[in-house]
């Protein structure tokens, strides 16, 4: 990898469950001189595999929420009747359901209602074995996961530019929503892992798509390629349509459970020539990321 040019893979899946965390981990255990990701920030779980040291904690306000000083508040019930989450009770806020949207602190006849700063979740740089990780923990019911990866990935580049490092390793969030736009803006590759299913081959052409608009280069790994044959030639010949290169396929061995269950990566663990084939596919996407 050339130094002081960073390049950045992201590993996505239009779903979860495709095995992508189980692929980035063993990347993380294959790639020289990178900084990791976890842009999963709505379920971290990277961090069960590398296992980090967590060096500095930070907090993130993603959103802003009402506080009511009830000193203040007359219980006129204005709020209750205005708010169309059901989230306000005569001043007493309910932030599980609140969306932060402010009616409510400007119909306030007492201006007993601030909208001020939510805390939603911390966001850590941790040291593995593999090398420095960036991950984030965000609040159950938070939302903004979009700022959060932004966040996230900032940092990265800064620690990466700090330590000389060419890689960011990016283990993207499933779907294709605002943390996925937020993980795939400015890569040089995304690496979508599917599984030959009818929603794995939708989800599929969804994220493709999305890499498409983003005008980035994308390439595939179908994992359990071989508990539906079928399908997995659909996919073959969606990508070839797409121009989207097939760059492994992953057959279906209990042995991947089996490390994951003990907290190794695949590298780490015998998985009957598992580890081999992802082993050749990393050399492959290190190929096109040392070209571009
Ligand atoms: S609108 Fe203001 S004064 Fe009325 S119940 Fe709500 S917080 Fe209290
Ligand atoms: S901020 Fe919006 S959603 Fe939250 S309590 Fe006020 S009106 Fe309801």
């Amino acid at each position: 990898m050339v130094q002081n040019e960073i390049k950045q893979l992201a590993i996505v899946s239009g779903k979860g469950g495709t095995g992508k965390t189980t692929i980035a981990a063993a990347f993380a255990s294959l790639a020289k001189n990178k900084v990791m990701v976890d842009c999963d920030v709505d379920a971290a779980d990277l961090h069960l595999l590398l296992q980090p040291q967590i060096l500095t904690q930070d907090k993130y306000f993603g959103g802003r929420s009402p506080q009511v000083d009830l000193d203040q508040c007359t219980r006129c019930g204005l709020c209750t009747e205005i708010c169309r989450f059901n989230a306000i009770d005569n001043g007493v806020v309910d932030y599980v359901s609140c969306e932060g949207c402010g009616f409510c602190s400007h119909i306030c006849p007492v201006d007993a209602i601030k909208m001020e700063e939510a805390f939603s979740g911390d966001w850590f740089v941790s040291e593995t074995i593999y090398g420095p990780f960036i991950h984030a923990r965000l609040g159950i019911g938070e939302e903004n996961s979009g700022k959060l990866v932004t966040v996230v990935r900032k940092k990265a580049v800064e620690v990466a530019k700090e330590k000389n490092l060419g890689l960011i390793l990016i283990d993207g969030p499933p779907g294709i929503g605002c943390p996925v736009a937020a993980s795939l803006t400015g890569v040089n590759l995304v690496l979508a892992i599917t599984e030959p299913t009818l929603s794995g081959i939708h989800d599929l052409e969804r994220i493709l798509k999305l890499a498409g608009h983003f005008k980035i280069p994308s390439m595939v790994c179908i994992n359990k390629f071989d508990i539906n044959l079928e399908n997995s030639r659909k996919i073959i010949s969606y990508c070839e349509k797409d121009g989207s290169k097939i760059v492994g396929e992953i057959p279906y061995e209990p042995k991947v459970v089996e490390a994951l269950v003990n907290r190794k990566t695949i590298m780490e663990y015998t998985c009957n020539g598992v580890e081999t084939i992802v082993q050749q596919m990393w050399k492959r996407v290190e190929k096109f990321l040392m070209s571009c």
